[in-house]
């Protein structure tokens, strides 16, 4: 019997399984083939503990708008889900597209992923940004859907087996051997590997390209006394990476402080991009544009300064706007005292004689960008991926083929592949492992026919 072994019991391993086991009977029905059986090995003692963990227990499962273009290497990304697509169509993709205006059916709309969740029995539903959960809110229930998807396929799961090597057919055999930790070997026709992001070159045979891998999508680091003091604090905020004098990127949303940096799906997401010695920007301040702070401290002053009875401070303008130790971060890293009165207003009256006006345009400064220097990923535990993996270059986009070696498939975060937070991995470990499935099982079905 021919046998399609899978190393990797997570989101794109269980999926590739299913895929390929179904596509393996379609097969079967026909006159002609052997029947073959699919296996995954799992070094863990159960499949499926890597999707119990995401989105909090909670599994975003997908996003209801996939933009490749906000994917590592989004052009292969683009192609492998055209070609989904067409699948789930029972059509011929128009062609291996390297844009992502091919998929312009999706934004919105269904797709190939959904399509499989659906079928499988799982209903979900929309929060924000287009982040996809399971309607019953537990990663639970995605995983029981799989489950039952697989063993209808007819699927071997057997963990507690790691995969140390995966050796190439050659000379000395014909077919695939699969080296595991614990001193046995297997033998398979086709091997689709889906081990996540911790994939290591060791693991594959030997020549393939590689891109080394590196914990990303978490919290970052940075040189500066402020988030000690911040520690545990949240901001509804956004976050700006510069790099010199350009703005790498800006994301909205909430900034948590840690005593090492800043946490919150704004920072993993620019996590992806940033480099030490770039420059985070926290702005405390969003829904007031950059040019308008000046304006709106200023007259916020002036009209706490009539409510007040006395000409406005510093410690009066910020209290109520942000959290006292926000204030206080603030005001320090604009050289400004909190009793200090507001030069814009009442400079005159104050016991001190005022400031000069430029305290107004100081703090404007550090609410709309306190400048944080970035000094790398801040506590590597809660990254989501990795970057790096399998090149793509090696790959077939519409299958996860390894074009130089026949049989060998790469499906989920083991390739180069990775994007921000939103269910965007997890929507690539489906529709990659769903194209590897129906790969190998293709392989088999032409090594019969
Ligand atoms: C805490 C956390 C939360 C996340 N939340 C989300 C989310 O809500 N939405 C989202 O889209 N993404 C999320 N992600 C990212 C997402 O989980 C991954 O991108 C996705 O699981 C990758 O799927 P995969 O199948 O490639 O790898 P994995 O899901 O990591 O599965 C790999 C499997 O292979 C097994 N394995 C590894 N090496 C071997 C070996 N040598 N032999 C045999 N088995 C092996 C592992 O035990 C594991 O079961 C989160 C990640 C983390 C860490």
């Amino acid at each position: 019997m021919k046998t399609i072994a899978i190393i990797g019991g997570g989101a794109a391993g269980l999926t590739a399984a299913i895929a390929a086991a179904e596509a393996a009977r379609k097969a079967t029905e026909a006159p002609g083939p052997a029947p073959v059986s699919v296996t995954v090995y799992e070094a863990s003692d159960r499949v499926g503990r890597s999707i119990l963990a995401t989105g909090n227990g909670r599994c975003n499962f997908s996003n209801a708008v996939i933009e490749p273009e906000l994917y590592r290497n989004g052009a292969h990304v683009a192609a492998a889900l055209e070609v989904l697509e067409a699948q789930a169509a029972g059509v011929e993709p128009s062609g291996v597209s390297s844009t992502s205006e091919a998929l312009s059916v999706l934004p919105g709309g269904p797709n190939a992923v959904l399509s499989f969740f659906a079928e499988s029995g799982l209903v979900w539903r929309e929060e924000g940004e287009g982040r996809l959960y399971p309607l019953a809110n537990k990663a639970t229930s995605v995983l029981d859907c799989l489950r039952a998807r697989l063993e209808a396929a007819g699927v071997n799961l057997v963990c507690d087996s790691a995969v140390e090597a995966i050796e190439a057919p050659g000379e000395r055999c014909a077919r695939f051997t699969l080296r595991l930790a614990d001193g046995r070997f297997e033998r398979a026709d086709a091997v689709i590997v889906a081990v996540g992001g911790r994939v290591a070159p060791r693991l594959l045979p030997a020549g393939l390209p590689f891109v080394k891998t590196a914990l990303t999508l978490g919290p970052l680091a940075v040189k500066s006394p402020y988030p000690r003091q911040l520690d545990n604090i949240r901001v509804r905020g956004a976050l700006e990476l510069w790099r010199g004098t350009s703005l790498v990127a800006r994301e909205r949303g909430e900034v948590m402080f840690r005593k090492y940096g800043v946490s919150g799906i704004a920072a993993f997401n620019l996590s992806r991009l940033a480099q030490p010695g770039d420059e985070l920007a926290v702005d405390f301040l969003p829904v007031v544009a950059g040019a308008e702070a000046f304006a709106f401290l200023a007259e916020r002053a002036c009209a706490l300064s009539a409510v007040l009875d006395h000409p406005a401070t510093w410690d009066d303008v910020l209290r109520g706007m942000v959290l006292a130790p926000v204030a206080e971060v603030l005001l320090k890293a604009a050289s400004v005292r909190g009793e200090q009165v507001v030069s814009a207003v009442g400079a005159s009256d104050s016991a001190d004689g005022g400031a000069a006006s430029s305290d107004v345009a100081a703090v404007a400064a550090v609410l709309k960008g306190l400048r944080l220097p970035v000094t790398g990923i801040g506590d590597e535990r809660q990254c989501q991926v990795h970057r790096g993996g399998v090149a793509v270059e090696a790959l077939d986009a519409a299958t996860g083929r390894v074009r130089a070696v026949p049989g060998l498939f790469v499906a989920g975060e083991a390739a180069d592949v990775d994007a921000p937070c939103g269910g965007y991995n997890l929507h690539w470990a489906w529709a990659s492992g769903l194209l590897a499935g129906r790969g190998a099982a293709a392989v088999i079905e032409g090594a019969h026919s």
